[in-house]
């Protein structure tokens, strides 16, 4: 309560457009994920690792944009490119030169790439996929794992008791339970069009699939004529080639969103040449996918300028290693004060839970009292460091090394001041 009193005090202008935001729409909010109590602080300003808000706190951003700010903000390359492109004017009504430069770096990254189709979302993405599923298979139903999140209207959490976010007939497994899952293909195969898995959970709480699980997967669809998707919305910055490709597992179709687009809007979903080939519009049999903004500009130029200039192999690996180093801090932490801080996740998305149980499933999270999640972000907001509610972290390349060491101080600071209630 009292460090709620102390966020109110200090956050005038936030509360007031919230209260502004709340009269055109619902809750104030346009973004779910933005919102936590008692208000959002609203952002001002941005740059490289630095948010400013509009009462004029500085945080350093280790939120990330939840995986879309990877190269963090207005990276010079990236501003450079969408200044450049803008001048030769932003929609066109017609193909342009940077979607080809795109496509190719992407099928040349991504090990499941033959042929890639770009959206405006991973949402739309995740839809696409699972249409060409459906249609190529003939079959209605597709399977997700549980407290999964593909996308606004994709989304498997808990408690749902009616899935008004879940258009398609789904059969829900447990991901990492790698005998159940494999008896439910067994049972369900004639009606499975696709399987639908992100190779970690992000928003589901950073739980990682076992290399063993997603062979299963990969041996169960094959056997079965199941489309298998990986959703690497989130996990594509885990090496130059996702984490299919860190993994050595390669789906049919991979669906990409976030930062691939530079931190502009943006989707995409492809896979092999017998799945995609149906979009080729001069196919007598093809099948339709428009979408106004699908090669927008803007977005195409942002996205070839962080693939080919900034977002090198090497600096994927980089960042990796950054957040497994930082995910090893914060346990380290944690352990030193005695207090049941967990930090789950793969490379450079990190999650904190406040619990001793182990997060094996998404459900696992809710371990965690909501109570001990707020005393965190908000103490980190008044500390100068931007996360999520939820305790999610996705690092960007603009993060150095003096940002880390000040979150762990950060964090270390709060364990020895809360020990006693967490
Ligand atoms: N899939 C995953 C794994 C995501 O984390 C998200 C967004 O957070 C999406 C899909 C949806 O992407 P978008 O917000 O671009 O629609």
């Amino acid at each position: 309560r009292e460090t709620e009193e102390r966020y109110i005090a200090a956050n005038p202008l936030s509360r007031a457009r919230q209260d502004a935001a709340a009269r055109s729409m619902p809750g104030g909010n346009t973004r779910s994920v933005l919102y936590y109590s008692p208000f959002p602080v609203a952002i001002a300003q941005a740059q490289a690792q630095t948010l400013i808000d509009i009462d004029g706190h500085r945080y350093v951003d280790f939120l990330g944009e939840y995986t879309a700010g990877l190269y963090g903000h207005s990276h010079p390359v990236i501003m450079e490119a969408i200044a450049q492109a803008a001048k030769g004017g932003i929609v066109f009504g017609g193909p342009n030169r940077d979607e080809v430069e795109l496509a190719r770096l992407m099928c040349e990254r991504f090990p499941s790439l033959d042929l890639v189709r770009f959206t405006n979302s991973g949402t739309e993405s995740n839809l696409m996929a699972l249409v060409t599923a459906r249609a190529h298979t003939g079959r209605s139903h597709i399977m997700v794992m549980e407290g999964a999140y593909h996308g606004g209207v994709l989304t498997y959490f808990y408690g749902a008791d009616f899935p008004i976010n879940a258009p398609f007939p789904v059969v829900m497994a447990k991901i990492n339970d790698v005998e159940g899952t494999r008896a439910l293909i067994g049972d369900n195969a004639d009606k499975l069009a696709a399987i639908l898995i992100e190779p970690m959970i992000g928003s589901g709480g950073g739980i990682a699939a076992t290399r063993d699980y997603l062979a299963m997967l990969r041996e169960a669809a094959t056997r079965h004529g199941i489309v298998l998707i990986f959703d690497e919305v989130m996990t594509s910055r885990m090496s130059s080639g996702g984490l299919q490709k860190k993994l050595g597992i390669t789906p049919d179709m991979t669906t990409f969103g976030k930062y691939l687009g530079g931190g502009m809007t943006f989707g995409a979903f492809g896979g092999k040449h017998a799945l995609m080939r149906r979009y080729d519009p001069a196919q007598p049999d093809a099948w339709p996918h428009a979408g106004t903004f699908n090669n927008n500009v803007l977005t195409m130029a942002a996205g070839v300028a962080g693939l080919s200039k900034v977002f090198t192999p090497e600096a994927a690996d980089r960042l990796y290693d950054d957040g497994e180093r930082l995910r090893a801090r914060l346990n380290e932490t944690g352990r030193k004060h005695g207090v049941p801080l967990q930090a789950t996740g793969v490379g450079s998305i990190v999650v904190v839970h406040w619990q001793s149980t182990p997060v094996a499933q998404p459900h696992d999270t809710q371990k965690t009292p909501v109570e001990a999640r707020a005393l965190f972000h908000l103490n980190m907001l008044q500390r100068g460091y931007y996360i999520a509610r939820r305790g999610f972290m996705a690092l960007s390349l603009a993060l150095t090394q003096s940002d880390h060491d000040g979150l762990v101080a950060a964090v270390d600071d709060y364990c020895g001041a809360y020990r006693s209630v967490l």
